[in-house]
């Protein structure tokens, strides 16, 4: 089976490593980049995503370079306490959340892709332009160079698989009318800073709510010269519903308008303005998504990632979702009898699993407990059990790991995705398997 992949981000490498881990390994990624560039800052991987790289092979490099979280608490915008839990291996899961810069672990994706696949596979600067379905059941891509004019190549495939982000083409030309992105007035900031370590110095904090929240965490553990490890920090605002701003990753923002947004977020535990004010660059992004699809599949094309699920970055489920998706894809592949039913398995299990994440954070996911504060007791609080009881605390927590997939004991205990080596004798997998 010959299979195109468009986008080598996070969502095109996992599937292309997990392809090959499953046995297929006549795979070529496209990529509109000129080069796979290491972009962007912090991003975590769940432990639902960490299990799938784990058995892809990654999971030593990954734990060179990234931070195993252990805790995460909450906090309302006076800096009180309203929710603390472990996370990853300290609340029982078997393989850790790891906080980690996203060019690295795009890095780490590559790098395997490069050594498993061969160089030849990964071809950058190819955008995809068209593709339509062959008269004999396959499908055929056309892709031009960034900035040459003409088609640079054409490729011909049994599948193509839209890994092409937020903006991805093959979902416009799937869905051209009916589709648009989905603002929800909320501006984030993001920036990586140098400073001490806070907390447990594996800490992550949310602070303020769904008007004005920070998360900061580590993404290196290792201390620098100056002493201090880098310091992933994402700020968010509500601003208004019109007049979307450009969505593009690398766009800059105004350093004064941030630190003037958060003037009053300085605590005894963390410093968020001496963050803001230590960020080499702060980024700009609008909290986008889009509404849910009919369905991912077009004859033998599919969409993967954010180009199938684009949601708002609460949870830290963007990437990690995209992994999922890239190993329950190669799973059913290589299982089952034609790509047909295999597509239509990968569609049913991950698009309304996706679908509701999408939708829990648009109603700000696991953040809720901080709204609610907000609402009952906006000066503060003397107890947090007086503002809300410790059922709905751990209700709001526990609903999240449900719907994401992600209970401990549920993801200790299932089966893995990985495909044994003789798949002809595998029965047709049971979908009570599915993450
Ligand atoms: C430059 C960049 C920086 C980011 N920074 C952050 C961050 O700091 N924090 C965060 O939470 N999320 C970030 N994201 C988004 C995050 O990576 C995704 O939400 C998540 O990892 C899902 O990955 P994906 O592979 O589906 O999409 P993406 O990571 O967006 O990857 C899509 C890939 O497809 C390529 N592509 C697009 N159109 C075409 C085309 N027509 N032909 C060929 N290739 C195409 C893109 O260049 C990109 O490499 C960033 C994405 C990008 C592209």
């Amino acid at each position: 089976m010959k299979v195109v992949i468009v986008g080598g981000g996070i969502g095109g490498m996992s599937l292309a490593l997990s392809l090959c881990a499953a046995g297929l390994a006549d795979i070529d990624v496209y990529e509109s980049a000129p080069a796979v560039r290491e972009l962007g800052v912090g991003i975590n991987v769940l432990p639902h995503a960490v299990r799938e790289l784990a058995e892809l092979g990654l999971q030593d490099e990954l734990s060179r370079i990234g931070v195993p979280t252990a805790d995460y608490t909450y906090y309302s915008r006076h800096g009180q306490q309203i929710w603390r839990e472990p996370l990853g291996i300290a609340a029982g899961y078997r393989w850790p959340q790891l906080s980690i810069h996203r060019g690295e672990l795009l890095g780490v994706l590559h790098r395997a892709v490069l050594k498993r696949l061969g160089p030849g596979r990964i071809h950058t600067n190819h955008q995809l332009s068209r593709f339509g379905n062959r008269d004999d059941g396959g499908i055929w891509a056309e892709f031009i160079g960034r900035d040459a004019a003409g088609v640079a190549a054409r490729a011909e495939a049994d599948l193509l698989v839209g890994c092409d982000g937020i903006h991805s083409t093959v979902r416009n030309a799937l869905y051209p009318k009916g589709d648009p992105l989905r603002w929800n007035g909320v501006l984030m900031w993001r920036g990586v800073s140098q400073a001490a370590p806070f907390l447990s110095g594996r800490s992550m904090v949310n602070i303020g709510s769904s008007k004005r929240r920070t998360v900061v965490y580590p993404i290196s553990l290792v201390p620098d010269q100056r002493n201090g490890s880098l310091i992933n920090w994402v700020a968010t605002c509500q601003v208004s519903t019109s007049g979307m701003p450009p969505q593009d990753w690398t766009n800059l923002a105004e350093r004064e308008r941030v630190v003037e947004t958060f003037a009053d977020f300085t605590f005894d535990f963390l410093d968020v303005v001496q963050l803001i004010r230590d960020a080499d660059v702060i980024y700009q992004y609008p909290m986008v998504d889009k509404d849910p699809l009919p369905s991912w599949n077009f004859g033998r094309t599919t969409l993967l990632g954010d180009a199938a699920h684009p949601m708002h970055p609460v949870g830290g489920n963007g990437a990690s979702q995209a992994i999922l998706d890239a190993r329950v894809l190669a799973r059913e592949l290589a299982s089952r009898q034609t790509i047909e039913s295999a597509l239509s398995a990968y569609d049913s299990q991950r698009r309304p699993a996706t679908a509701a994440i999408a939708q829990s954070n648009r109603k700000a996911g696991p953040h809720r407990c901080q709204d609610l504060v907000e609402e009952r007791a906006p000066d503060g609080f003397n107890d947090i059990l007086d503002v809300m009881t410790r059922q709905e605390l751990e209700g709001i927590a526990d609903d999240y790991k449900l719907t994401t997939g992600s209970e401990i004991d549920r993801l200790n205990n299932r089966e893995s995705l990985s495909v044994p080596s003789s798949v002809e004798s595998r029965p047709e997998p049971d979908a009570s398997s599915a993450p």
